[in-house]
């Protein structure tokens, strides 16, 4: 069995790889060809952990090969994986189909031999109907398509054992026999995870899109939650992070996620639950997730929230103050910084006038890129240096693990805001640090 993975971005190259190690041969396929030139010498264009030693690894064999042209992957692939991207809509909340519209269409026309189309790509409901249509309407004569919807689930930071071993696998088939038949060769592709023990879940397309936005939504609920009772602790007092600990521990709750801070971001939640939004508006069952506004408005609230707690902690204006930001990624061990709250407060801050220094250990690049009239630098010490006011905002590891006796020969003033809970309170404070952090009041 070949395999394509049509979308070669934090989705498809991870899925590439990943299929490779599982022994399938794989090409990878993207319109960008700066990325496919680079994956194709085994180099991969962002920041994964792990997924750089398995690009080597199967661009060295020759069993993971990478190309622009559909035309070699549809007389090559017996299952072509989608992995394009689905991002937000311009001037709208919607998503933006027209990337997954593309690469279906073109694989079916390209493709000389039967097979069978997966999307993995996160998609409003109804797409999947829609794109089966599509996909059998430019299919050539004789050629048989079939099209399964299998959504990801991977995290940035964790892809590839996320890819490999994943908490469950979803599939959603068309209601005839050719969905069996697509259901059988995609059970075949995923052999090993299904015999180490993976759940799948065979299901009609409309639930298995919705499975993925559902969750997706799901997450940014539960992080706007404890941020809205953060907001309350902040006021009443109480501790957001003993608030969390207790109510995670109830089985029904978990832990997980009821991190308060500085919110969501990245290239999924965001657009997912806007789009989630404009989907059922267009349903005309807008009201169901209406609740979702104000999920999105709790996450806008700690941005603003963070940008005023640094200006009361410089005595009411940043003007020409200087202010270390700690992060730009939407998350550790990534550099991914689309839609990330740490660039986007860093953003703010500059723009009423702060002189901010930005280090992240891996999101530099893509920062500057995006907003480049901010100061990068390559060092913790170098963003400190003379800082009015430290603010860490991504939790990486180099950041959790520095201390107040380290920081305080370089800074100009001992103040942290702290965006993520994950310094000690007590250990600042001792050392005569102004320290805040989100979710917590301030000490007296
Ligand atoms: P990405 O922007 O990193 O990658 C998308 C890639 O698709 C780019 O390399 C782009 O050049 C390529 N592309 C665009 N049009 C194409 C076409 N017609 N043919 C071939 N390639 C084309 O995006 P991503 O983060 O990998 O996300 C892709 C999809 O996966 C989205 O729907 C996203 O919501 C979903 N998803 C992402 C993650 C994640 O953590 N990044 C997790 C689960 C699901």
């Amino acid at each position: 069995m070949r395999i394509t993975v049509l979308g070669t971005g934090y989705l498809g190259a991870t899925h590439a790889a990943a299929m490779a190690e599982l022994g399938f041969e794989v090409l990878g396929v993207d319109v960008d060809p700066v990325k496919v030139d680079a994956l194709s010498r085994g180099e991969l264009p962002f920041h994964e952990p792990g997924l750089p030693e398995l690009l080597r690894k199967h661009t060295g064999t020759g069993r993971l090969r990478f190309t622009t042209s559909y035309e070699q992957a549809g007389a090559f692939g017996d299952v072509h994986f989608v992995g394009v991207g689905t991002p937000q809509r311009p001037g709208s909340q919607a998503a933006d189909m027209s990337y997954v519209e593309a690469a279906v269409t073109a694989i079916a026309a390209a493709a000389t031999r039967d097979c069978v189309i997966a999307g993995k790509s996160t998609v409003p409901v109804g797409s999947a109907r829609r794109l089966a249509a599509l996909a059998a309407e430019h299919a050539r004569d004789g050629v048989s398509v079939e099209l399964v919807w299998n959504p990801e689930f991977l995290r940035e930071g964790f892809a590839v054992a996320d890819t490999l071993s994943p908490d469950r696998m979803v599939l959603g088939i068309a209601d005839d026999t050719g969905g069996a038949a697509a259901e059988a060769v995609l059970r075949q592709v995923y052999a090993r995870q299904l015999g180490s023990g993976v759940p799948l879940i065979v299901t009609d397309y409309e639930t298995a899109e919705l499975v993925k936005v559902a969750a997706n939504a799901f997450l940014a609920t539960k992080i706007s939650f404890i941020n809205a009772l953060s907001e309350i602790t902040e006021t009443a007092g109480g501790d957001i992070r003993t608030l969390a600990d207790a109510i995670g521990m109830d089985e029904r709750i978990g832990r997980k996620f009821l991190n308060a801070g500085v919110g969501f971001g990245g290239g999924c939640l965001p657009k997912d639950i806007r789009a989630l939004r404009a989907r059922a508006a267009e349903l005309g069952v807008g009201e169901s997730v209406r609740f979702l506004a104000e999920v999105e408005d709790i996450n806008t609230r700690r941005r603003e929230h963070t940008v005023a707690t640094v200006t009361e902690m410089l005595g009411g204006s940043v003007v020409g103050a200087q202010v270390a930001v700690l992060g730009a990624a939407f998350k550790p061990d990534s550099d991914d910084v689309r839609d990330s709250p740490a660039l986007d407060i860093a953003a703010r801050l500059h723009s009423i006038g702060a002189e901010v220094a930005v280090v992240d250990p891996q999101a530099n690049a893509n920062a500057a890129a995006r907003y480049p009239r901010l100061d990068y630098v390559e060092s913790l010490e170098a963003a400190v240096a003379g800082a009015e006011v430290v603010v860490l905002l991504t939790e990486w590891a180099r950041f959790k693990a520095m201390t107040p006796e380290e920081l305080a020969p370089l800074v100009a003033e001992r103040r942290i805001l702290d965006g993520r809970n994950v310094l000690d309170p007590a250990r600042w404070t001792d050392a005569g640090w102004d320290y805040r952090a989100l979710g917590r009041r301030a000490t007296p």
